[in-house]
């Protein structure tokens, strides 16, 4: 479902652990701004899985006390800022509110292979894997093979930012 948010209201909570403004277009300027709530709801259940899976052993924190938390360094694209990403995809999920590119906090030496095979559990049909982050999305049309999974890995040779 899709939701049209405002800048004027940065600070609605959109899930426990996320507010509208963490996904909103760096660009500052456009409205609104379109937010999926399955994605929302997805990267809140990624966030908690890793937090169950931390709490088993199976992923290692800095600070035991904290959670692990998810940071969002791209979330909605405006058309005119996609267009302003050098050799951005022209028909990128971040303009349709259905993406992230995330970092994560408080994990000891992330794994982002690891990271990205949690990922597909919970849900996210669209994941590149970088060095660094992921980008994590809900597309419904996944290529041209209809894979159930769009996967791409560290495509800094990839003519299009995605
Ligand atoms: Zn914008
Ligand atoms: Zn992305």
């Amino acid at each position: 479902m899709l939701i049209y948010e405002t800048r004027n209201n940065p600070n609605r909570r959109l899930s426990p652990n996320f507010i509208a403004s963490e996904f909103f277009c760096h660009c500052k300027k456009c409205d609104p701004q379109i937010i999926d709530m399955d994605f929302v709801v997805t990267l809140q259940q990624y966030r908690d899985q890793l937090n169950k899976l931390a709490s088993m052993g199976y992923i290692q924190k800095i600070d035991d006390k904290k959670d692990i938390g998810i940071s969002l360094n791209r979330g909605y694209s405006c058309e005119k800022h996609n267009a302003s990403i050098p050799n951005a995809e022209p028909d990128s999920q971040h303009l349709k509110g259905t993406a992230g590119d995330i970092t994560f906090t408080n994990i000891k030496n992330p794994n982002m292979m690891k990271l990205a095979m949690i990922a597909y559990k919970v849900g996210f049909t669209g994941i590149g894997v970088y060095d660094d982050r992921l980008h994590v999305d809900l597309r419904t049309n996944r290529d041209a093979y209809n894979y159930a999974l769009a996967l791409w890995i560290d495509d800094s040779w990839h003519p299009r930012a995605r």
